[in-house]
Parts: C-alpha cells; structure tokens; sequence
C-alpha cells in the first residue's frame, strides 16, 4: 500500500495495575520494552505507571498519544472489572470494540485442553477495536492488540513477562521493524571483572574521545556493579555491515587498553566462558566451597550442558567438614585460621583429588556480618586453583558490602581465577 506512514522514532510506555504503585510489585516491562525498542532506534521518551483507574488511564494515554510516535501499554487485558486497559484504549480512539469469534474460540481451546469450560467473564478478552490488529498470546489468554491511530501506532501487551516478551519480539522482527526508521541501534557488551569502574574508566578515557569523533560514532556507557563492569559500546547507523566493523575495532581497543581482566565480548557471562573454556579443552572441575555455600558450583550450573566438565563439589563450612569432607589437616586450620591462603590450597587440593578433577577451585572467607578481626576483617576471602598441571594459585582479597555481596564477588572472583589459569594455557 502506497499510505504514507510515520516512520516510528519515539515511544512512551504506560504499565497499567494498580499493584505497580504499591511496595510489592515494580514495572520490569519497561525495561524490556526500552531495549527491544532501542533495538529499533526508537527512544523510549518517557514511562508512566498508571492504577487500574478508567479516567487517569484516559487521561495518562491521551497525552502519550500527543507526544509519542508509538505508546505501548502493558497490562490491565485480564477478564476482570479491574482489567480497564482495552476499554479504554478503545473509548480514548473512539473506536467501537467487537467480539472477534476466532479469539472466543481460542480461549475456550485453552480452557478445554485443561478439561475445563471457559468462564464467561472472559469473552471479554475477545473484544478488539474495530481496525485493530490482532497478537498471538501463545503463553496465555490475553491476546495482543495492535492499533493504528491515523499516523501513531497503539500497542497493547499482557502484564505478565512470560507473555509479553514473546509478543514483543514478534513485534520487534515484523510489525514494529517495519514501522521504524532505517537507523538500528548496534551494541556491543564488553565485560570486565578484577578492576575497580575508575580504573577501567582512567584505561579506557582516552579511546572515548575517539570514538565519539569517528565515522559511526561510537557512544559508551559504563556501568559498575559489585565483581563486574560493563562498557556498553553503541553505535546508531542504518547498516550493520560497517558497524560490526567499527564496534570490533573499538572492542579490540579495549582489550588492549585493559587486557585479560576483559572477560567476555560477546554476552557469554563468566561461568559460561569458563564453561567453555574447560570444554574446548576437555577438562573437568570440582568445587569446594565454605563462605560461598555452594554459590560458585550453582553458577556453573547454571550453563546447560555444564556436565560436560562439573564432578562436583563440597560446601565445607565448618573446619571439622573441611578435615572430614576435603581432608584439611585439623593442625593447618588450628596454625593458619580457617581463612587462610594455606587453608583455601588445601581445600583446592582434596577437592581436586577426592573428585580425580583437573581443576580444583576453594573459597574460604568471612561474609559478615559478625566474625572479622583486625587481622581479618569481614569480606576477607582467600581464594585458591589447582590446576591440571597440579600448581596452586592463591589470593586473598578483601571484598567491599554486605553478606550477600562478599558472597558474590567471592564466587566471581573464583569463576575468574580459573579462567585466567586456563587462558594461560596451563
Ligand atoms: P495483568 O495483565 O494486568 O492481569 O497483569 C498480570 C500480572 O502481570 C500482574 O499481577 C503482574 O504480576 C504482572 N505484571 C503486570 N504488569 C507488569 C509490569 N509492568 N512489569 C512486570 N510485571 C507485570
Ligand atoms: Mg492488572
């Protein structure tokens, strides 16, 4: 069709349920949305949370209708009173709203494939606006809507993520792709743990101005968690060709800026790449764990297929399990303390030989809140690796935040102590 149609550059998101404003419940669509939209070069501009109220969700919808090319709203399609979202959206439009057989029909399968009828009340997720657009809903009742409003375009997704996600990602390859401008936004993740953000940021400073300058600009965000940096690398063009090139370089950049602490490029996390390196190499591994209690084994087994390389592992928290399960020398915990580099190479080793491993990993450490010391004070960790070559590497860190954290940065710092080992190639 010859129509003129707007090409989409800006978005609003309205996440309607009245359980989004209280302190139980926050809006994770949006979050979703804003990506897969970025994906497209569109903005999302602004996000509004809106109750279950007919007149403030009008009026909320009206104005994202004034500003936005696009207005998505989640949530609010359910069969009950309180679900106002398609009624609305249909009276602000004037749009009459028509029973559609075929989504009747649907519902009463869903329902049927449980043995059950389908409840009256939900006839009325069949209703669409006259026009409308109808989205496939494989994970649930509520169907999707898509409406163009003259040069806008309205879209209606489920509240819960496990519906909407799918929807969206229909829509992001075929309605919506369609609908954007010829500008994608490309992005690369560059993953880096063992540094501080100001100290990857004082390494990477001086490509910045490069880039920004460079023919696709390559703009960057860098964002700091506890054992991890993230460098968002992203550049907007309407081809991917010449941007895949420009985003390797600059990644490349970065690696020699900053080296092995880099540890994935490509949106593989680190048990994923330790995974793969243990794979590729054809090397097993066993855990033994006393601070961690079982979180660096559960992050490699997060990574299907991890069978491949994982025996196993043993969560040691008390010295007399560490002498029972791992075969500590009582005497080495009474000489050293049970956190203790000569500890935590004891427990890599009766790790590594009780489970016949190549590689044997152990944590030992104090997560606080209680137990630290002068001499070691809460979030002090030893770390230590047995490799394949039988050589023991050690560390002893002191980790900044509370339990939880220590914990994770702990397991983090585990993950990459072997890491690093194997891309030394031992
Ligand atoms: P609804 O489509 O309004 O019936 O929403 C059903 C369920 O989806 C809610 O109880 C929430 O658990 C979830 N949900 C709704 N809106 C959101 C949102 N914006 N972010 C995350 N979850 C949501
Ligand atoms: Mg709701």
């Amino acid at each position: 069709m010859a129509e003129m149609r707007l090409a989409l550059r800006t978005a609003e998101v309205i996440a309607v349920g009245s359980e989004l404003l209280g302190w139980t419940r926050v809006d994770t669509n949006s979050l979703f949305l804003s990506e897969r939209l970025a994906s497209l070069g569109i903005q999302l501009t602004l996000k509004t949370v809106a109750g279950d109220d007919r007149d403030r969700l009008a009026d909320v919808f009206r104005h994202a209708l004034d500003r936005a090319d696009l207005v998505v709203l989640t949530g609010g399609l359910g069969p009950t009173d309180d679900d106002v979202t398609r009624e609305v959206v249909a009276a602000v439009l004037e749009l009459p709203l028509i029973e559609d057989p075929s989504i009747v029909e649907r519902i009463e399968r869903r329902f049927a494939r449980r043995g059950l009828r389908m409840p009256e009340i939900n006839r009325r997720q069949a209703l669409v606006p006259k026009g409308a657009t109808v989205l496939e809903n494989a994970n649930g009742t509520a169907p999707g809507l898509l409406i163009e409003a003259g040069v806008r375009v309205v879209v209606l997704l489920p509240g819960p993520p496990r519906e909407l996600q799918p929807m969206m990602e229909a829509l992001v390859s075929g309605a919506l792709a369609e609908r954007a401008t010829a500008e994608r936004l490309y992005r690369r993740v560059i993953l880096i743990t063992g540094r501080s953000e100001s100290h990857v940021e004082e390494a990477v400073q001086p490509l910045y101005s490069r880039w920004r300058t460079a023919s696709p600009p390559i703009e960057t965000t860098i964002l700091a968690s506890p054992g991890q940096i993230e460098l968002h690398l992203t550049v907007r063009a309407p081809s991917a060709a010449a941007t895949q090139a420009a985003l390797a370089s600059a990644t490349a950049q970065v690696r020699d800026a900053i080296g092995d602490d880099v540890f994935s490029t490509d949106g593989r996390s680190l048990e994923e790449i330790v995974g793969d390196l243990l794979r590729s190499r054809h090397l097993t591994i066993a855990v033994a764990e006393s601070c961690t209690g079982g979180l660096l084994l559960s992050r490699l087994t997060d990574i299907a297929g991890s069978s491949d390389y994982v025996l196993g592992g043993v969560v040691a928290y008390s010295n007399a399990a560490k002498t029972q399960f791992l075969d500590v020398s009582a005497n080495l915990i009474a000489a050293h303390g049970a956190v203790s580099e000569p500890v935590a190479v004891a427990m890599a080793e009766g790790i590594r030989s009780g489970t016949s491993s190549d590689v044997g990993v152990a944590v030992t450490g104090i997560a606080g809140p209680g137990g630290g010391t002068p001499q070691k004070p809460v979030g002090t960790v030893a770390i230590a690796a047995v490799g394949p070559d039988g050589l023991a590497r050690v560390r002893t860190l002191l980790f900044p935040g509370g339990r939880a954290l220590v914990k994770f940065q702990a397991s983090q710092e585990g993950l990459d102590m072997v890491r690093k080992m194997l891309i030394a190639g031992c």
